[in-house]
């Protein structure tokens, strides 16, 4: 599937069942107009997925945050692509930096997430991005082109596959791209896949627009802004008017 622009909402370790349901439930008719111009999701944690679903709002689909590469077994803490799909669950993140950098993530098992997810049916959005250190030494180029590679190495097709570059330093910092770094970054992103890139990190209703409106930036991954219904709803019609 071709994602022609997405907004999605990473709710990270917030939102248990009952409010997953009455965020959805509210979020719904905000995002009335936007979700006809593009996707609109949310990424609750495990345990709020199918609450979210529950709510039963056909214009907001519902994202894991992330899934295991078997099918089943011994793996303490993790989820299987079936038991998403069986949930209803439309897509996962995978590679977010918050699991490369607090829980040994790696280029490798990133991939072998998403191509667990694409092969079971699930629409993915793998993370990238460079560090701040990274940055300051001149390797964002290289960081993306080992973290993007090796994306490109293992998937077997680029559907359902989006990209979301999030720099490290952006992520719940306050601190944003320009829209020059994010625009010079996603365009190193589509050289070597070439599928819709999401820019994440620090996205606000205030900046939305000037981000969305980059010729290479086709959504974003929103952490913050997306917990509370009119500013996730406001970055989402920021989205439509850019699309
Ligand atoms: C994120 O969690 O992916 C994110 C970009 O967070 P924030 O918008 O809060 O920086």
């Amino acid at each position: 599937m071709a994602i022609a622009s997405l907004i999605a909402g990473n709710w990270k370790m917030f939102k248990g069942p009952a409010e997953a349901t009455s965020f959805v439930s509210a979020l719904s008719p905000a995002v009335a107009a936007a979700a006809n111009e593009l996707d609109v999701v949310v990424c609750p944690p495990p345990v709020s997925l199918g609450a979210a679903l529950q709510a039963g709002a056909a214009n907001v689909q519902v994202f894991a945050q992330n899934v295991h590469w078997a099918e089943a077994g011994a793996f303490t803490g993790e989820v299987s692509v079936s038991m998403l799909v069986e949930l209803g669950v439309a897509g996962t993140l995978v590679g977010h930096s918050e699991r490369r950098q607090l829980f040994g993530e790696t280029d490798e098992t990133t991939a072998a997430r998403m191509v667990a997810a694409r092969a079971g049916g699930l629409q993915v959005i793998a993370c990238v991005g460079e560090l701040e250190a990274e940055r300051e030494a001149g390797e964002t180029e290289a960081v993306l082109e080992r973290q993007v590679g090796a994306l490109a190495d293992a998937a077997d097709d680029l559907d359902g596959l989006v990209v979301a570059y999030e720099p490290v330093w952006a992520i719940g910092t306050g601190r944003v791209a320009t829209v020059e770094q994010a625009q010079e970054a996603h365009a190193v992103v589509r050289r070597i896949l070439p599928v819709p890139v999401l820019y994440g990190g620090s996205v606000k209703p205030d900046n939305a627009h000037e981000l969305l409106g980059m010729p290479d930036v086709d959504g974003a991954l929103v952490g913050g802004a997306s917990l509370d219904v009119a500013s996730f709803a406001a970055v989402c019609a920021a989205g439509a008017r850019s699309s």
